[in-house]
């Protein structure tokens, strides 16, 4: 009889995430959008491979995060805070993003009173340094990453072989860490689901996200980077694997056609620059 109850129990549980994931808003309140850097390439065609060759580009760097009825999760973290410092910005080389910072995130979030190291939950949609570029101000976050992803973020070659800003992010080896393998449900209502993307990188990731008001929306991390791409399917020359960053892009797509969700492309400036940002925040 015990384990009947325990049935139904997980019965009625599993229908309430039926009903999270069915169109019911779930506990997120709200979701700030922050601008954490944006960047001017020389070439964009590294990026859209066969068209806008020797073309210049420009990117957003985008930061979010969002107020669950049960805590706060940050989603990426952009570009490191000191570039705000650098008259003339950041460049690695030649051919890489040109950044510049005009708020630093520390700031943005003092702004709205939020103290980054009371953030409940972080996760990073790779470990590219305009993602994890201020990952160690989350020191008392849970941190959810693909185990793919964590094995080369922690690796012996993180600087050696993927050029990885460690720096930025290496005190959040303390964190409590959730290792994934696929999908995962941040708060167990449907309402924050992070979805294993790789291609870009080894162990990329996406995050859906139910807004109460604007509906759901899927935070791309750099599954894609641009409208066009998305339209068009490309894959930047760069990303780890090309045939599986393809595979990524149509579960996203299935999965937006299964929610309705729209997809907010976090390097499309255009896209990127109608986005209210932080203090203003979207429902
Ligand atoms: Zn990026």
């Amino acid at each position: 009889m015990r384990w009947g109850i325990l049935s139904i129990i997980a019965a009625l549980a599993l229908v309430a995430g039926c009903a999270a994931t069915g169109g019911n808003p779930g506990a997120v309140e709200r979701l700030y959008v922050f601008n954490c850097g944006e960047s001017t390439v020389p070439d964009l065609s590294r990026w859209t491979p066969g068209v806008n060759v020797g073309k210049p580009g420009a990117f957003s760097a985008n930061c979010y995060l969002i107020r669950h009825a049960k805590g706060w999760m940050m989603w990426d973290s952009g570009i490191n805070d000191n570039v705000a410092t650098m008259p003339n910005g950041f460049q690695r080389g030649k051919l890489s993003p040109h950044y510049i910072l005009r708020k630093p995130l520390r700031f943005a979030l003092s702004e709205i009173t939020v103290d980054p190291a009371k953030i409940e939950h972080v996760a990073f949609s790779h470990t590219h340094g305009d993602h994890v570029g201020n990952g160690n101000l989350f020191t008392g976050a849970t941190l959810y990453m693909q185990q793919a992803e964590y094995d080369i973020a922690f690796g012996a070659e993180a600087v050696s072989k993927w050029n990885f800003e460690v720096t930025s992010y290496d005190k959040l080896r303390a964190n409590k860490t959730i290792k994934l393998n696929g999908d995962h449900d941040i708060f167990g209502d449907g309402s924050v689901v992070i979805i294993a993307t790789p291609g870009h990188t080894p162990g990329h990731q996406s995050l859906l996200v139910r807004l109460p008001k604007t509906g759901p929306v899927i935070l791309s991390g750099d599954m894609v980077h641009l409208q066009d791409n998305w339209t068009h399917r490309r894959v930047p020359v760069f990303n780890f694997d090309a045939a599986t960053s393809r595979q990524s892009m149509e579960k996203v797509a299935a999965l937006m056609q299964k929610t309705g969700a729209r997809l907010w492309i976090n390097h499309d400036k255009v896209q990127s620059d109608a986005l209210p940002k932080a203090p203003q925040f979207i429902e």
